[in-house]
C-alpha cells in the first residue's frame, strides 16, 4: 500500500469567507449569552465594519486555508452591509487567484432597511447576470420582510439557481425558518435546520455545521432525521472538512453509539452534488487509508499535493500560485484595520 492516500477535492458546503479576519477580534462590550446576542454583538458588528479591501484579503486567506486543507470548492454566503456592490466579484476573484472553486451568494436581509435589502438583491443579480457562479443568498427568514423573501425566490428562479439561506439555526427563526423550508426547491441550500420540526418535508439540501452549532450553543440538529440530502459546512470556521467530518461523527455518536462513520462520510461526499467538478480534483494526503473508519479516529491528516483542474496548486503542503506568507501578512494588516474600526 502506498503511504499516501488519494481523494478528490473536498467541498465546504457552507462557509463565510468574510469571517477569516475575525479571529482575535476585540471582545464585545458585554459577553453574549444567547444566539441572537452572538449575532448582534459579534457577526453583525463585524460585517458592518467590512470594506472591499478587507474582504479581498479575508477571502484570499480563507481560500488559502481551504486549499491547504484539501478543500477545493467552497459554497460561500456573504454579507458586508456597507460594501455590498461588487463584493461577490471580490470573493470570486480572490478564490480564483488562489485556485479554489467558489459558489457565491449575497445574504439579503432587511436588517439595514429596505435599501439594504434592495442592494443585496441587486448584488446577487449583478453577479449572476455577469456569469458569476452563485446562488441567491438570504440571511435568514427572521431578518427579512415577506416581500424580500419573495423577491429573492423570484431572482433565483430568473437565474435558474437555488436560494442559499440560514434556516432555523436558533429558536428565534424556528417558525419563519420552517415556513421558508416548506417553500424550498431541490436546488436550494438550507443551512443548519437545528430547530426545524420533526417530519417536516422540504426539497433542498441541508448544510450541517457541527462546530458552529456547538460554538453558538444552538443545540444538535439531528440532520439525519430529514429525508433531504445533508452536506457538511464550517459556517466560517475554516475549511478543514476532515476535521468537520470528525466533529459530525462525534456529535452523532454522542446521541447514538451504534452509528458508523459512513453516515457523516456520506455527508462529506454529498458536497460533490453541489460542486461536481471537485470530484476531478486530486488530493494526495499524508495518510494512507482515506476511509471513514480510519479518518474518524485520525486527527492531523494533511494534504501534500492538491491538483485543481489539472494544475498542481499545492505542492509539499505549500500553495504554488500565490505566496502564502504574503497573503497571511496582508490579511493580518487588514485584520488590524478591521479591529481598529470595531
Ligand atoms: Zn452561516
Amino acid at each position: 500500500m502506498s503511504e499516501h492516500g488519494i481523494t478528490p477535492g473536498l467541498v465546504c458546503g457552507h462557509h463565510h469567507l468574510y469571517s477569516a479576519l475575525a479571529r482575535g477580534m476585540p471582545a464585545p462590550p458585554k459577553t453574549p449569552s444567547k444566539f441572537t446576542e452572538i449575532l448582534e454583538q459579534v457577526w453583525w458588528r463585524l460585517d458592518t465594519a467590512l470594506d472591499l479591501e478587507m474582504l479581498e484579503w479575508s477571502a484570499k486567506l480563507g481560500a488559502l486555508e481551504a486549499l491547504e486543507a484539501g478543500c477545493t470548492a467552497i459554497v460561500d454566503h456573504h454579507e458586508s452591509p456597507n460594501a455590498i456592490e461588487g463584493s461577490l466579484s471580490v470573493i470570486a476573484d480572490a478564490c480564483a487567484e488562489v485556485g479554489v472553486r467558489v459558489v457565491c451568494a449575497y445574504g439579503v436581509t432587511d436588517r439595514h432597511g429596505p435599501e439594504g435589502a434592495a442592494a443585496g438583491l441587486a448584488e446577487n443579480d449583478r453577479f449572476l447576470s455577469e456569469g458569476g457562479r452563485g446562488m441567491v443568498g438570504l440571511h435568514a427568514a427572521f431578518t427579512c420582510e415577506p416581500g424580500t423573501i419573495d423577491a429573492a425566490i423570484a431572482l433565483a428562479d430568473k437565474h435558474d439557481v437555488g436560494v442559499h439561506v440560514h434556516v432555523a439555526e436558533g429558536p428565534v427563526d424556528a417558525g419563519q425558518g420552517a415556513a421558508l423550508a416548506r417553500r424550498s426547491r431541490p436546488n436550494w441550500l438550507l443551512v443548519h435546520g437545528v430547530h426545524l420540526p420533526d417530519g417536516i418535508e422540504f426539497a433542498g439540501t441541508l448544510a450541517h455545521n457541527p462546530r458552529s452549532n456547538m460554538n453558538n450553543a444552538v443545540g444538535y440538529g439531528h440532520p439525519s432525521r430529514f429525508n433531504s440530502p445533508v452536506v457538511l459546512g464550517t459556517d466560517g470556521i475554516g475549511a478543514d472538512m476532515l476535521d468537520e467530518f470528525r466533529l459530525a461523527f462525534g456529535k452523532l455518536r454522542e446521541h447514538n453509539v451504534e452509528v458508523a462513520p459512513d453516515l457523516p462520510w456520506m455527508w462529506l461526499e454529498n458536497g460533490w452534488q453541489l460542486v461536481p467538478e471537485a470530484q476531478d480534483d486530486v488530493v494526495t494526503w499524508s495518510y494512507p487509508s482515506m476511509t471513514a473508519w480510519h479518518l474518524a479516529y485520525t486527527p492531523g491528516v494533511r494534504p501534500i499535493d492538491v491538483i485543481v483542474d489539472g494544475k498542481k496548486l499545492l505542492e509539499d503542503g505549500a500553495a504554488t500560485r500565490v505566496d502564502g506568507a504574503e497573503i497571511r501578512a496582508k490579511a493580518a494588516e487588514q485584520a488590524a484595520r478591521l479591529f481598529e474600526k470595531l
